[in-house]
């Protein structure tokens, strides 16, 4: 039952909109919850006892997703990549030639802290051509990337490249997602079951006491893509990550993720000059006026992160962001160079 007044056919445009930016796959599920709820749900419906499942660890998410599967019962394969570093999808053929009952591949598509993006769409194929299914958490890519092509599940949330509230997700599932999750009654009522969501809300238009301010904000957030356009909007953001990579370069710093293709729009990471201390330039940054934090380290060294995704994929963020970096590590003479070359890659891309 209903206890707050939502229109339905409201639920069912934000449900649908936010599928259709998910790659909308097929029939979409809204979780009035946040997106880890959603993506431990799928975890919880794709495990079953035995059953084997490849997981691409290439952050927190994916290691959750491990677990999550594991305390199903599934027979995970684990695929731990260093931060950074993009999954190769000959690597992920191998894996599953080796285990050719693997049912699924499970895997986030960009990384907002360590600013990787994967090849979705050549993992998609890989995956399809042995004949498994592929669930991709696009938490954070949606928006601000292409959504996954032919993935079976799709797992999006607005709070990112939406500029949407967090406290709401969708997920959009294939026919053949769907029935990855057969095992489980869609008539047993259990917030980690996306099959018994999708059916209440068939069933009730509004399942439960949905909190209207999280949908209303939902709806100003896919009005806002729909006025920018999704395509503008990645372009948007495609610039962005043009701008500052171009910047640092400029200024003699090295993006952690070497190859464009495999960074992703939301964030980019750079490399910390082996003379340097990680945390203290950070701070420094800060200070300067920056949002850099402090990403992680590897045997490659550590590296610093800054967002720059939603109403922050802008050049003017880009230009800050380098300002305040540039003052930090003692780049500052070389602030003109890194401006000129940001807005000159940001404008190439925008074109
Ligand atoms: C932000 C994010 C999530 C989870 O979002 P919550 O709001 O914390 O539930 C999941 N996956 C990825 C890749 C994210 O970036």
């Amino acid at each position: 039952m209903s206890g707050t007044a939502f229109p339905p056919d409201r639920y069912r445009r934000i449900t649908d909109g936010l599928g259709r930016l998910a790659g909308g796959a097929g029939p979409s599920v809204l979780i009035q919850a946040e997106a880890v709820v959603a993506l431990e749900a799928l975890a919880h419906g794709i495990g079953l006892a035995g059953r084997p499942v490849l997981s691409i660890e290439s952050s927190r998410y994916g290691r959750l997703s491990t677990d999550w599967l594991r305390a199903a019962g599934a027979q995970v394969t684990a695929l731990e990549l260093p931060d950074g570093e993009a999954a190769d999808p000959q690597r992920v053929d191998d894996l599953l030639r080796a285990e050719p009952d693997t049912a699924a591949v499970v895997f986030t598509q960009a990384e907002v802290l360590t600013g990787v993006a994967h090849p979705v769409d050549d993992i998609v194929e890989a995956a399809h051509r042995h004949d498994a299914a592929v669930a991709v958490d696009a938490v954070a890519a949606v928006g601000g990337l292409a959504a996954p092509r032919n993935a079976d599940a799709v797992v999006i949330g607005p709070q990112k490249a939406l500029d949407g509230p967090s406290g709401l997700s969708v997920a959009t599932l294939s026919e053949r997602g769907w029935a990855l999750l057969g095992r489980q009654d869609e008539t047993f009522a259990s917030v980690l079951s996306l099959p018994y969501l999708r059916h209440s809300a068939r069933d009730q238009g509004v399942p439960g006491t949905p909190s209207v301010p999280e949908l209303e904000a939902a709806e100003r957030a896919l009005a806002a893509v729909e006025a920018e356009g999704i395509e503008a909007r990645i372009t948007r953001h495609h610039a962005a990550r043009a701008a500052i990579r171009e910047g640092l370069r400029a200024m003699g710093l090295t993006p952690w993720v070497a190859a464009e293709q495999h960074a992703n729009t939301l964030a980019t990471t750079v490399e910390v000059p082996a003379d340097a201390d990680a945390r203290e330039l950070a701070g420094h940054a800060v200070a300067s006026g920056g949002h850099w934090v402090y990403g992680g380290s590897t045997k490659r060294g550590a590296y610093l992160q800054v967002s720059h995704y939603g109403r922050r994929a802008t050049l003017a963020h880009v230009l800050g962001e380098l300002a305040a970096l540039a003052r930090a590590a003692g780049h500052f003479a070389d602030v003109g160079d890194a401006a000129e070359a940001a807005s000159e890659a940001w404008h190439t891309a925008v074109l």
